[in-house]
């Protein structure tokens, strides 16, 4: 089946008591057990509610997964993903993530877990990481990343890992499983935040891990399970209801995304536009190989820094200025103040998220009207 067909039916089909359409809500904390240990399959809401069940089954398939394991947050899947590396453990990841995974892996180096921050759009680095110090044990990747939509090449990145015999983790936020799919390239593990394009409107937060073999989804299960950050079974139902409408949504961020850049490149006003669907970004071969769109996401550098950005995102009527992602509404966000703004100074600008940087998630208005938006807020 197609994607379209298949964001609407897989793992989806009509409630066997009732005939409903859609997944019904299992509003139950507890199950009735006929006797005690026997249950239906489930026994407490935590451990497992047939609507997670439900979500969970629909992320494994479309991502390609042996299962899935959904949470109440993106940071919440990630946290049970690093609980699985102890003091000792080495983590090697990308040195443009979502802040919020940075920070975790710095507290993991004050449980003593190793963790190198390396530029993976360069495999000669990853190559090297794997090759000096201790064995690594957690390759954690981010591709397109958040904020520079920097490129990662996932095939080429999972071969290093195998030959060092470690497990890899993609963060496939920015591209959503119609766009890519790190398992089929050989990942281990697929990590989402769940509140962005799955979600897509911007009411519901929540987080995901895909897993493509058994036996590593039982261990994070029994993470998800012990600490359990389980997201609520109307949050499930809400995740549900939007992957129906992912593919027609990611489509037109993509197209709406394509003019928003095009017309940002070419503006008097705007230093650098980094979009990996534009042929001049470095990553661009690499994304037209591994992914099948180039998403919603694009970011831009005003001419006149700080001062000047903060002008545009401010003048922007139909751009609301905002944080997240992904939702059918356009945002615009200023990472070094909104997003990244825990992160030092000085390490912002060794990273290059400077002060005129802009990140827009283009929504599913009319993209000309976008267009039109951003022409009279940079006049
Ligand atoms: N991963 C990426 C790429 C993100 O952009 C975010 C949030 O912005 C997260 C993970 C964390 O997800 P959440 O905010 O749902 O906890």
């Amino acid at each position: 089946m197609e994607w379209d067909t298949r964001l609407i039916h897989e793992g989806q089909s009509p409630d066997p008591l009732t005939g409903a359409v859609n997944v019904p809500v299992y509003l139950s904390t507890t199950f009735q057990q006929s006797s005690p240990g026997v249950s239906k399959g489930f026994v407490y809401s935590r451990t497992g509610n047939p609507t997670r069940a439900a979500l969970e089954r629909i992320l494994a398939k479309l991502e390609g997964g042996s299962g899935a394991l959904a949470f109440g947050s993106g940071m919440a899947a990630i946290s049970a993903l690093f609980m699985g590396y102890p003091s000792g453990s080495r983590i090697v990841a990308g040195d443009d993530l979502y802040h919020g995974a940075q920070r975790l892996l710095e507290l993991s180096r004050t449980h003593g877990v190793r963790v190198d921050f390396i530029d993976t759009t360069n495999l000669a680095n990853i190559r090297r990481a794997f090759a000096e110090g201790p064995p690594v044990d957690l390759l954690y990747l981010e591709t397109p990343t958040n904020p520079l939509l920097k490129i990662t090449d996932l095939k080429g990145a999972v071969a290093i890992a195998r030959k060092g015999h470690s497990k890899v983790a993609v963060d496939n936020t920015f591209a959503s499983p119609v766009f890519q799919r790190p398992l089929e390239m050989g990942a281990d593990i697929v990590v989402h935040s769940t509140t962005k394009y799955i979600g897509g409107h911007s009411d519901v937060m929540g987080g995901a891990l895909v897993v493509r073999s058994r036996p590593l989804l039982e261990k994070l299960y029994w993470y998800q399970n012990s600490a359990g950050g389980v997201p609520s079974p109307f949050d499930c139902y809400l995740m549900i209801r939007g992957i129906r409408t992912l593919g027609v949504r990611v489509r037109q961020h993509a197209e709406n995304a394509r003019k928003v850049a095009d017309f940002l490149k070419s503006h008097p006003k705007i230093v650098r536009t980094l979009y990996p669907g534009l042929p001049e970004h470095p990553g661009h071969a690499i994304a037209a190989r591994q992914m099948d769109g180039y998403g919603g996401m694009v970011s831009a550098e005003v001419a006149g820094g700080r001062p000047a950005a903060i002008r545009v995102a401010r003048r922007l009527k139909i751009f609301t200025l905002g944080e997240s992602l992904g939702g059918v509404e356009s945002l615009v966000n200023h990472p070094a103040m909104m997003t990244h703004r825990a992160m030092p100074p000085a390490e912002q600008k060794q990273k290059g998220i400077s002060g005129g940087l802009l990140r827009f998630s283009v929504g599913i208005e009319d993209g000309d009207d976008l267009v039109d938006d951003l022409r009279q807020a940079l006049g």
